[in-house]
């Protein structure tokens, strides 16, 4: 049965509708649907979000021996499930405000209205963009490493960027590729101290300083790259098949521009309770502004927001 009432006009009323199917999304939807409000999932891609990708989350509580980031969201969905909230596979395109309501319409042209609104979009993979990027993108060019790092069994590989992602990403490439070079702009790098150490320590890994890469070569395969280091203007060629891209993720608020305020990168801007300055409006993990971006403090994010998301019904609709 759908959840929700539907008014005169034929739309859905719903309680709570909740954007982003990714820890922070699944966690509000529980939490809004066992509090047994009407409660609708939006998702236009896979469940999980980033973790959909990880092929082991070790740092989630809980799972001493960690935990496949595949398993783990079809579990935190059945949890959400269990409490009948409802998951609708479509993208939303167009959020808008009309009091006391929000109007959502999906990417197929449906149109619910929801009394309050969680919006968990999560964020995307950045680009380097350069020749050969798009080309090549699932034919040796990759920003999943966990997805595709074991079709590259003995065979040489770059990895560019050097955050987390980047550096979590190499070592896990150590599992199958015979060598792995991490490409980075500058001498230093931007991740951990514990994941630095794991990848200075690992053999396999070598590592390119203040080096870019300026075109990715193949035509039905990556054959290799050209790189230039920045402090001596030299170019080289190297014999790679597989490039892993991480060199950041750009923020999902396209549907919340002009309706809430972001940050310089993006990111909606919301207090502590995950209020944006629209009365109703919430914003949770990754996509918010100042967020610790960790699957833990996603999860965190989805049940503050829902929690207040609560406050809100009982202030506002008088449930
Ligand atoms: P990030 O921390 O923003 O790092 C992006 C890296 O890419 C930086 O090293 C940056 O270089 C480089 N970069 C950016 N644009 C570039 C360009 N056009 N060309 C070449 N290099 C470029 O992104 P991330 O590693 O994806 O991590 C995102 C967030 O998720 C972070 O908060 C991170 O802590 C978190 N995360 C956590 C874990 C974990 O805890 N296990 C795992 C993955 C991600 P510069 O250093 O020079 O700026």
């Amino acid at each position: 049965m759908a959840t929700g009432t539907e008014t005169a006009d034929g739309v859905r009323v719903i309680d709570v509708a909740i954007i982003g199917g990714g820890a922070a999304g699944m966690t509000a939807a529980l939490y809004a649907a066992r509090g047994r409000r009407s409660t609708v999932l939006f998702e236009g891609g896979v469940l999980g979000g980033q973790i959909a990708n990880s092929d082991l989350v070790e740092n989630y509580p809980g799972f001493p021996d960690g935990i496949g980031g595949f398993d783990l969201a079809m579990a935190m969905h059945q949890q959400a499930a269990k409490f009948d909230v409802e998951t609708v596979y479509a993208s939303v395109a167009e959020l808008l405000v009309e009091e006391p309501y929000f109007v959502l319409v999906t990417d197929t042209g449906d149109r619910f209205r929801a009394e309050t609104v969680i919006v968990t979009a999560g964020a995307e993979y950045n680009r380097l963009g350069i020749p050969g990027e798009l080309e090549l993108t699932g034919r040796g060019v990759s920003y999943c490493a966990t997805c595709d790092a074991a079709f590259f069994r003995d065979q040489e590989v770059i990895v560019v960027g050097g955050g987390d992602a980047a550096v979590e990403e190499a070592i896990f490439t150590t599992r199958y590729a015979r060598k792995v070079t991490l490409v980075h702009r500058r001498d230093e790098l931007r991740a951990q101290r514990v994941l630095q150490e794991r990848a200075f320590a690992n053999d396999t890994i070598e590592f390119a300083w203040n080096t870019v890469v300026e075109e990715i070569h193949g035509t039905d395969a990556v054959e290799g790259v050209t790189v230039r280091n920045l402090e001596t203007d030299e170019t080289r060629r190297m014999d790679v098949t597989g490039v892993f891209i991480f060199i950041g993720q750009t923020p999902n608020s396209s549907i919340l521009r002009g309706l809430v305020d972001l940050d310089e990168g993006g990111h909606a801007v919301v207090n502590e309770w995950m209020e944006t300055k629209v009365p109703g409006l919430f914003v949770a993990g990754d996509l918010r502004s100042q967020a610790a971006r960790q699957l833990v403090s996603a999860a965190g994010d989805g049940a503050t927001a829902a929690i207040r998301a609560e406050h809100y019904l009982a202030d506002h609709f008088d449930k």
